[in-house]
């Protein structure tokens, strides 16, 4: 059978343009990763070697898919392709390569938690307050300097960044990267950003490896190319420099990952980097109504930065998107919770079917209660990870002082734990010994008699005595007799075993888990080398969604609009559409940002294949305090013909009496023609921390009585502007103001946070 029948006409052309660069840009659900996917399909059909084909997808679990879908074409022979992630295809080749830039093929990958802790560290040590040089601040300034590939020397150099950090208040940032790089190295450890990173100095300074690899992927795509930094855009560069064999998919209007370095320019600089692009244009929808594209269209028509599209859909108009609003999450809750069994009954669906989707991951909890009363089964996608667990993590660490022991972050974290009489002053000896004599940590507790005595000595050399024999053992027994051993005599089996409390049988058998799937691992037929140190080399990258035992089960998916990217669901819930919640209230600085949010909106929206449904409350708990909020912008943007609103006003407020339109409608007033609208702003590459959110402080609803034309105001989330026009009597005034930013906007006095200044 011939099985590229199942393509239109564009899309057919984009699989059979093998050679040379090609491009799609497209908007969603239009088929680019299915383009991908018989792409493949097709070169393997051809007599392309799979071993050189090379595929970049965003997650783990969108790579596990596509190879599953080749393989039902193709055969077998796909499981050689390479692909998946960037993150974990160029931890594989630095696995291969590391020795060439002075690291370990053992290297550590130092996760998030690793990451923080160093930095924690590192700020304590040099003394630094720990509210302004906030560990997370520091950690994303740190990534994105990596992601432009600017290392600690040339950060230090780099007079533009000092200026900005010591304008933050913060002139120390140079410094505390150059150290947490120092650390890094001398832990053997690679952060994630560092697999990038390294993977670029590696292409850059080894041109006989850059030319290996050149010519093991003689085929290369890209999915989601729209959210790729510029490191990932370099290696990818290089990497088909020679055969120019490259093929990259995305829609820039489903770009959401700016905040993390991702670079939309990426696709426009696609065309400059190879004027010889064959560019497709993949126009249908074949995932969603015309509704619900209709719908998507015209939120994502209120970005001025874009690039044209014409999306349509051939699918059955659909039915309206049904909007409800509830006056608490809980009851929002509810609501969704009821709807999906109506829904379910009325059409036949399954729980998978149903995906629920929201901006914030602490957004769950009302959704898991209310699905859990009524008994319907739920998965939480992206939540915390199995590997993050406290228990979990603390085995791996002897694992990987096992493979590393350099590694800084896993010595100090288990050098007494379980407790075994070593102290935090003899761990702070260690940490100060190491230091005075440009040691590892690792080198003063195997020699400890050398540097400390009695007692401490003979329980920290006890410790790493018994690092070593695990080092001999795992030299010669497989993955699951290895781990059980280092479980075994390490003591945690003991210490957890022993802790009969509901916990602490949660986290034994958290552990058994662990051991069981190192035991599936140790009798795969499918790989050579079976090791525990194999085991350990990705179990960083891993995430909760690669851990599920059962992907088939019949649950709701709930999951943040982030992770949802790329999937499709017959029913999707989009709750929680409310003002500074989504959009987010930290995305409200700018337009840039807001555009992002906006992104992140139609990404949601074009999950949805059959029925999306929308919900917001009119309070919710936020940080401990009950708020009111408002109804989302983004419901305003939406074509209201596609609209059907299902309103059971449980609040007499005439406020909420017109539903949000009525509501808003004051604050959504379109800016005038006669006003040009200000220009989106250039895209930032210095700025690269996060702006501290305008507190709200001193904004008030304004007191009508002293506002006058020609008044200059601050308005909370607009920023500056100049008053043109006040209308409406008492108690219903509008103001016509022109923010300095945002051009004109109509507001409803009552409603306006504004400042007079
Ligand atoms: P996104 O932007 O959300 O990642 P996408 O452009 O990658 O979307 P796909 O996921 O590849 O789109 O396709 C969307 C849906 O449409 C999938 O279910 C896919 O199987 C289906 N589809 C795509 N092209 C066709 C086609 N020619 N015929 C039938 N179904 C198609
Ligand atoms: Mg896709």
């Amino acid at each position: 059978m011939d099985f590229l029948a199942g393509l239109n006409p564009s899309q057919r052309g984009a699989v059979e343009q093998t050679d040379g660069p090609v491009m799609i840009v497209a908007g969603a659900g239009s088929g680019k990763t299915r383009v991908i996917t018989y792409r493949v399909a097709h070169l393997i059909q051809k007599g392309v070697d799979p071993f050189h084909i090379l595929v970049l997808t965003f997650t783990n679990k969108a790579a596990k898919e596509m190879r599953n879908r080749i393989m039902s074409v193709v055969g077998a022979e796909a499981k050689n392709i390479w692909m998946g992630t960037f993150h974990s295809v160029f931890a594989k080749i630095l696995r291969v390569e590391a020795e060439l830039i002075g690291y370990p093929r053992n290297f550590t990958i130092y996760d998030t938690d690793d990451t923080k802790s160093l930095l924690r560290s590192i700020l304590k040590e040099m003394n630094l307050d720990d509210k302004l040089y906030n560990v997370n601040q520091v950690y994303g300034r740190i990534s994105q300097a990596k992601n432009n590939l600017i290392s600690p020397q040339e950060y230090n150099k780099n007079e533009a960044l000092k200026a900005e950090d010591i304008s933050n208040g913060r002139g120390q940032l140079g410094e505390i990267y150059m150290t947490y790089a120092q650390r890094c190295y001398r832990a053997g450890a690679m952060d994630f950003d560092d697999l990038l990173f390294k993977t670029n100095v590696l292409l850059n300074k080894h041109p006989e490896v850059l030319h290996k690899y050149q010519h093991q992927f003689k085929y290369l795509m890209v999915d989601e190319y729209q959210d790729t930094n510029f490191s990932q855009y370099l290696i990818v560069k290089r990497l088909a420099a020679v055969n120019e064999n490259i093929c990259v998919v995305g829609d820039d209007a489903q770009s959401i990952y700016a905040f993390r370095g991702a670079n939309i320019q990426n696709i426009l600089n696609f065309q400059k980097d190879y004027p010889t692009v064959q560019v497709f244009k993949l126009e249908q929808n074949y995932r969603s109504t015309q509704t619900i594209v209709n719908a998507a269209n015209s939120v994502i028509a209120n970005n001025q930065n874009q690039l044209e599209k014409n999306v349509f859909s051939d699918n059955e108009e659909g039915e309206k998107i049904k909007v409800s609003r509830a006056f608490s999450d809980n009851e929002e809750g509810k609501i969704v919770a009821e709807l999906i069994s109506q829904e379910k009954a009325l059409k036949s669906l399954n729980y998978k079917d149903f995906a629920i989707l929201y901006r914030t991951n602490a957004q769950s909890r009302a959704m898991e209660e209310a699905l859990r009363k009524i008994n319907i089964p739920y998965k939480i996608y992206g939540g915390t990870s199995f590997y993050q667990r406290k228990e979990i993590k603390d085995l791996i660490a002897y694992f990987r002082l096992t493979f590393n022991p350099n590694d800084e972050e896993a010595l100090k974290r288990v050098i007494n734990y379980p407790r075994r009489g070593i102290g935090d002053t003899t761990v702070e000896k260690i940490v100060i010994a190491a230091d005075q004599h440009q040691y590892r940590l690792w080198d003063i507790v195997a020699n400890a008699q050398m540097f400390m005595d009695g007692r401490s000595a003979a329980s920290v050399g006890g410790f790493g005595q018994m690092i070593l024999s695990f080092q001999a053992l795992a030299k010669t027994n497989s993955a699951f007799d290895t781990a059980m051993h280092i479980a075994q005599h390490s003591g945690i089996l003991k210490e957890l075993y022993e802790d009969k409390s509901v916990e602490g049988l949660t986290r034994y058998e958290h552990i058994q888990e662990l051991l069981n799937g190192i035991k599936e691992f140790s009798e795969r037929e499918d790989i050579e080398e079976r090791g525990l140190d194999v085991y350990m080399q990705d179990i960083a990258l891993l995430t909760n969604d690669d851990n599920d035992k059962d992907p088939n089960a019949d649950t709701v998916s709930m999951m943040t609009i982030h992770s949802s990217k790329g999937l499709e669901f017959p029913v999707v819930f989009i709750v929680g559409l409310e003002e500074n919640l989504f959009p987010s209230q930290l995305a409200l600085n700018s337009r840039t940002e807001l555009e992002e949010e906006r992104r992140l909106f139609y990404v949601a929206v074009t999950r949805a294949e059959k029925k999306l449904l929308l919900s917001y409350a009119t309070s919710r708990y936020r940080w401990g305090t009950l708020n009111n909020c408002e109804p989302s912008r983004f419901l305003d943007e939406l074509n209201p013909a596609c609209l059907d609103l299902d309103f059971k006003p449980r609040q007499s407020s005439s406020a909420e009496s017109g539903g949000f339109q009525g509501e808003r409608i004051a604050w959504q007033q379109k800016e005038t023609d006669s006003f040009s609208k200000p220009k989106p702003k250039p895209f930032k590459t210095t700025s690269i921390l996060p702006k501290a959110h305008t507190p709200s402080a001193g904004f008030t609803p304004s007191d009508t009585n002293n506002l006058q034309v020609g008044m200059e105001v601050e308005h909370e989330r607009f920023g500056f502007g100049k008053v043109v026009n006040l209308e409406g009597s008492k108690g219903e005034v509008k103001a016509t103001i022109f923010f300095k930013d945002l051009g004109q906007k109509q507001l409803l006095l009552k409603f306006a946070k504004l400042r007079i200044i």
